[in-house]
């Protein structure tokens, strides 16, 4: 099933994300962890991919198991510093289970050092090649507060629209955590013409140590009432954890009441996230 007939539909699509484990020992619990989702019930469900195709067997096995549970498959590809071959190659394994739906990623700069070299440059490039090689639905990626590397946020508006030039279906937006900013930039996408679904994503906090890395890797601000909260249940894992759903709910009912039915949900690979999002929204989303 394409993605795109999900968020073009007039039900709320809720959807969540799984990363591949790192120890090799750890893919029989991820695997349980797909299964448990597709019991308890979401839309489709993201793997992502390891920078340089680190763990692409993991990434493919995952979403073959999304894809047997009868849930549709998101699966990431990143293109930095590689080559035709290898990003045909993932593709062809992306087929081979069952795999429609690919969200074009350029990924992340190495750390203190430069840009590896590879046949893409950016994500655009990523989605070009993805649509010339079969029928897939592809999404890209947005960002509501502007990439990180991009000098102003109308100058990075520009670019993804290159991406859509390119066939993008729709994008999903980096995590935010107000949303008027993410209604500011759905207003500025307006005006530069951009109407292809965009789905927000949200990030619930639930442990000290996702609040240290959200900006360093993200750049993402965080609110103040976010990071009172942080701090009031710093030392109660299992408060900090509820407090973090509570505020992730309140955004994405917010989300729903204006009339954005379509989200998604960094879930951290923890199932009872998404059900526990699902079960307290469960009249709103029927
Ligand atoms: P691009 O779209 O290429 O954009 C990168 C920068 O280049 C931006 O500043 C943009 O304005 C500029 N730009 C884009 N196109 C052009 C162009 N044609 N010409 C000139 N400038 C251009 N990383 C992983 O390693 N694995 C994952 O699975 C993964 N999943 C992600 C999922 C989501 C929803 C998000 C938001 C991010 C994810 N990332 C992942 C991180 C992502 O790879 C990084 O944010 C990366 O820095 C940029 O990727 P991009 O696809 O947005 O790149």
């Amino acid at each position: 099933m394409k993605i795109i007939n999900l968020l073009r539909g007039k039900k709320v699509c809720i959807s969540c994300e799984l990363f591949p484990p790192k120890e090799g020992s750890q893919l029989e619990n991820a695997l349980e962890i797909v299964h448990k989702i597709a019991q308890d019930g979401v839309d489709y469900m993201s793997v992502t991919y390891g920078a340089g195709g680190t763990a692409v067997g993991k990434s493919v096995a995952l979403v073959g198991e999304i894809e047997k549970c009868k849930v549709p498959a998101l699966a990431h590809l990143t293109c930095v510093g590689a080559d035709k071959v290898s990003i045909d190659t993932t593709l062809d394994q992306y087929k081979a289970a069952g795999v429609t739906n690919v969200l074009a990623l350029r990924g992340d700069k190495p750390q203190g050092r430069p840009m590896p070299e590879g046949d893409f440059k950016h994500a655009s490039d990523l989605v070009r090649e993805i649509k010339s090689h079969g029928d897939f639905c592809v999404g890209g990626t947005c960002y509501p507060q502007g990439h990180p590397e991009a000098a102003t946020l109308e100058q990075d508006i520009e670019n993804t629209k290159i991406k859509l030039g390119e066939g993008c279906d729709f994008l999903v937006t980096q995590m935010f955590f107000e949303n008027p900013a993410f209604y500011n930039y759905m207003y500025r996408l307006m005006a530069h013409g951009i109407n292809v679904p965009v789905v927000p994503g949200i990030m619930p906090i639930t442990t000290a140590k996702q609040i240290e890395r959200i900006f360093t890797l993200s750049g993402t601000p965080l609110p103040a009432s976010l990071r009172a909260m942080a701090e009031k249940f710093a030392d109660r894992p299992g408060a900090l954890k509820q407090a973090g759903m509570a505020y992730a709910i309140g955004q994405i009912m917010d989300l729903i009441a204006n009339d954005f039915t379509n989200i998604h949900v960094y879930t951290m690979n923890k199932p009872e996230i998404i059900g526990g999002i699902r079960k307290a929204l469960s009249e709103i989303i029927k």
